[in-house]
C-alpha cells in the first residue's frame, strides 16, 4: 500500500497497549529488511531516515526507496525524518512525499523550542504529514547531534503536556534516561515519568535509544506508555556483523548477492525480535 501517515497506527497502539517499531534505515537492503520483518510479524512499521542518510541520498531518492518497498506490501509502512534540526530540509521532505517527520528543536530554550516546533507542524499539518517533537534533551550521539550525560535534560510532565498543547505535535519524544548510541553505563531510567505524562497525555509518546535496553526494560517502558520506539545503533550493528561474520567465514567466495543476502536475513531476524517484543506482531490487520 502506499505510504501511510503513522498517526493511526501510533493511537491504534497507544489505544492497544502496544509500541510500533521505528527502525532507522541506511540503504535499499535495510529498507527491503524492514519491510520484510514487518510482513513476517503482520506488523505496522515506520522507517526512519537520520540527517547522515538523508545528506547521502537526499529526500527524493529516500522516498522513492520508500514507497518502492512500501508499495507492494500488505502492511502500513511509514517514512519518518528522525531529529531533523534544518528547517529547510524538514521542509523539503515534507514536499518529496515523507509521510512523518521529527523537528528537534530540543537544542533551544522552552520557548523557542515551541516556536520552531509549531513553524513546522503547521507547514506539516497542510501536507497531511504529522509530526514528532522533543522536549527535554536525549543523550548520545545522533549523526551532527552530540549531547553528553552532563547535558542530558529529563522530561517533566508538566512541560510536555504544555509542549503539545502549544506546538500542536502529534507524538512527543520524552527524555527519560535512554540514550542514544551503546550504552557505557546502565543508563538511569525515569520509567514513573513516562507513566505520569501517559496518565494525562491524549497524544502517543516517543522512546528514543531503544538499542541496548534489555528486552524487560522495553516491555516496562511499553507498560508505562512508549508507543514509538527508536532502534537505531542495532540496525548499524547487525547489518556490519552480518557481513563481517558471512566474509570472515568464507573469504575467497566473491557471491555478493550471497554475501548481502546474509546480512539482510539476519536484520530481518533481528528486526522481528524487537517488533515481538514491542508487542506489535499481528497488529497490521
Ligand atoms: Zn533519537
Amino acid at each position: 500500500m502506499p505510504l501511510v501517515n503513522p498517526q493511526k497506527m501510533l493511537e491504534a497502539a497507544r489505544d492497544g497497549g502496544y509500541c510500533v517499531g521505528a527502525f532507522n534505515i541506511v540503504d535499499f537492503l535495510s529498507i527491503e529488511a524492514v519491510v520484510a520483518a514487518a510482513e513476517a510479524t503482520r506488523a505496522p512499521v515506520m522507517l526512519q531516515t537520520s540527517s547522515g542518510v538523508i545528506k547521502k541520498f537526499g529526500v527524493r531518492k529516500l522516498v522513492a526507496m520508500a514507497r518502492l518497498a512500501a508499495d507492494h506490501s500488505p502492511v502500513p509502512v511509514a517514512l519518518h525524518l528522525d531529529h531533523g534540526t534544518d528547517v529547510k530540509v524538514l521542509s523539503e521532505a515534507i514536499k518529496a512525499g515523507y509521510s512523518s517527520v521529527m523537528i528537534d528543536a530540543s537544542e533551544h530554550p522552552f520557548e523557542k523550542n515551541v516556536a520552531i516546533t509549531k513553524s513546522v507542524v503547521e507547514e506539516a499539518h497542510a501536507a497531511g504529514v504529522s509530526v514528532e517533537g522533543e522536549v527535554g534533551r536525549v543523550v548520545g550521539v545522533e549523526d551532527d547531534i552530540v549531547v553528553h550525560q552532563d547535558d542530558a535534560i529529563y522530561t517533566t510532565p508538566e512541560e510536555a503536556l504544555e509542549f503539545q498543547r502549544r506546538t500542536g505535535v502529534d507524538f512527543l519524544a520524552a527524555a527519560i534516561g535512554t540514550a542514544h548510541g551503546f550504552y557505557k553505563v546502565e543508563p538511569k531510567l525515569n520509567i514513573d515519568t513516562l507513566r505520569k505524562i501517559r496518565a494525562q497525555a491524549t497524544f502517543p509518546l516517543v522512546v528514543h535509544g531503544g538499542t541496548g535496553l534489555p528486552f524487560e526494560v522495553i516491555q516496562e517502558l511499553v507498560r508505562a506508555g512508549a508507543t514509538k520506539m527508536n532502534l537505531s545503533t542495532q540496525i548499524k550493528k547487525t547489518y556490519i556483523d552480518g557481513l563481517y561474520d558471512y566474509i570472515a567465514a568464507k573469504r575467497t567466495e566473491y557471491d555478493i548477492i550471497k554475501v548481502l543476502a546474509h546480512a539482510k536475513s539476519e536484520l530481518v531476524t533481528m528486526i522481528s525480535g524487537y517488533i515481538e517484543v514491542l508487542g506489535g506482531a499481528g497488529k497490521a490487520e
